[in-house]
C-alpha cells in the first residue's frame, strides 16, 4: 500500500529532503534554528576532533551532542546564580580548613552532597562573627545550584523588612511566595541588627510555608536559646524553632575571627575576647 493511503509519511521523501550536501551555511543556519549553537560554534574543531579519535557516526552525534548539554549546563548555571543573588563568590576549595579546627572537613563535604537540601532540611550554622559563616553558606548555596536545585540568597535584615513593607502594603502574600518557591533559601547573620517588631511573625510565616517543602539555611552569630531575644518574642521564637529543627543540622563555628588573624598575627590583637572590643572591619558589608 502507497504511504498517501496508509497515511504514513513517505520514509524515501523525507530522506531525501534532509539529504547532503549542504553548505556550510545552510548547515549553521540549521544548527542555529535547532539552537545547537555549542555545535555550531565548535564545529570544525569538533569534527576534526572526531576524526582524529576515529569515531563511527554514532560516536561522533554523541560527542557532539555532549558538547552542546555542556554549554547548556554551564549557562543553565550561571543564571541560577545569578538568580541566587550570592553577595559575592565563595567557594568550598577556598576554604582554609586548618583556620577552623572548630568545624569536621567531613562534614562539609557531606553537606556538600546536597542530600540535605534534597530532603528539605535545616542547616543553621552558628558563630561568632568573622569564622566563615556566610562563606560556608554561599559555598555550599553554589554547590545547590550546580547541582541542580534553585537556591536564593538574602540577608535576614532585608527579608525582615521586606516582609514587613509588603504586610503594610498588603502584598505580603506574593511575597512570601516569592521567598517560598526556591528549593535552598539561604537567610544570612540573623541576630546583627535588631529587629522590626512585627518580624517574629513575619519569620514565622515564612518558615512555616517552607517547613517540610524547601531547605532553609540561616547562619546566625547568636545560639538558638537566644533567639527569644533576637525576635523579641520567646513563644513565637519557639515555635520557628520547633519547625525549623525538627529536620536539622546544626553546626557551631567556634574560634578567631578570620578577618582579624593576620592582625592578631602581627601582635596588634591577642585573643578573641579582644576581638570584640575592636570595630567591625565591614569588609563586603558584613558585620
Ligand atoms: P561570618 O559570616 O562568620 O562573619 P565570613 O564568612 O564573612 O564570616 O568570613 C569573613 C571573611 O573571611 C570572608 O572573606 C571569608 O571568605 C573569609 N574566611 C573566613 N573563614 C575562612 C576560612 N576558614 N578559609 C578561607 N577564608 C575564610
Ligand atoms: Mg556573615
Amino acid at each position: 500500500m502507497s504511504p498517501a493511503k496508509t497515511g504514513q509519511p513517505d520514509r524515501r521523501q523525507e530522506l531525501m529532503v534532509t539529504t547532503p550536501p549542504v553548505s556550510a551555511l545552510e548547515l549553521d543556519d540549521m544548527l542555529t534554528r535547532l539552537r545547537l549553537t555549542a555545535i555550531r560554534d565548535q564545529l570544525d574543531n569538533l569534527l576534526e576532533e572526531a576524526a582524529r579519535k576515529e569515531l563511527n557516526l554514532r560516536e561522533a552525534l554523541a560527542w557532539l551532542c555532549a558538547a552542546e548539554i555542556a554549554r547548556k549546563d554551564q549557562r543553565r548555571i550561571a543564571m541560577a546564580m545569578s538568580i541566587a543573588k550570592f553577595p559575592f563568590v565563595r567557594t568550598l576549595e577556598g576554604f582554609e580548613y586548618e583556620a577552623q579546627p572548630s568545624l569536621d572537613p567531613g562534614q562539609i563535604r557531606e553537606l556538600a552532597t546536597c542530600r540535605w537540601v534534597a530532603n528539605g532540611d535545616t542547616l543553621l550554622l552558628l558563630g561568632p562573627p568573622g569564622v566563615g559563616k556566610t562563606h560556608l553558606a554561599v559555598a555550599l548555596g553554589r554547590e545547590a545550584v550546580s547541582k541542580g536545585y534553585t537556591v536564593q540568597y538574602v540577608s535576614a535584615m532585608e527579608l525582615i523588612s521586606t516582609l514587613a513593607r509588603a504586610h503594610n502594603q498588603t502584598a505580603l502574600e506574593s511575597r512570601l511566595s516569592q521567598y517560598g518557591k526556591s528549593k535552598l533559601l539561604i537567610i544570612d547573620e540573623l541576630g546583627y541588627l535588631p529587629l522590626e517588631p512585627d518580624a517574629a511573625h513575619l519569620f514565622f510565616q515564612l518558615i512555616s510555608r517552607r517547613y517540610e517543602r524547601g531547605s532553609v539555611l540561616i547562619t546566625s552569630n547568636r545560639p538558638v536559646m537566644e533567639w527569644g531575644e533576637v525576635f523579641g518574642d520567646q513563644v513565637v521564637a519557639t515555635a520557628i524553632l520547633d519547625r525549623l529543627l525538627h529536620h536539622s543540622h546544626v553546626l557551631t563555628v567556634r574560634g578567631d575571627s578570620y578577618r582579624l588573624r593576620e592582625k592578631r598575627r602581627s601582635g596588634l590583637i591577642k585573643s578573641s575576647s579582644a576581638v570584640r572590643t575592636i570595630p567591625a572591619t565591614g569588609e563586603e558589608g558584613s558585620p
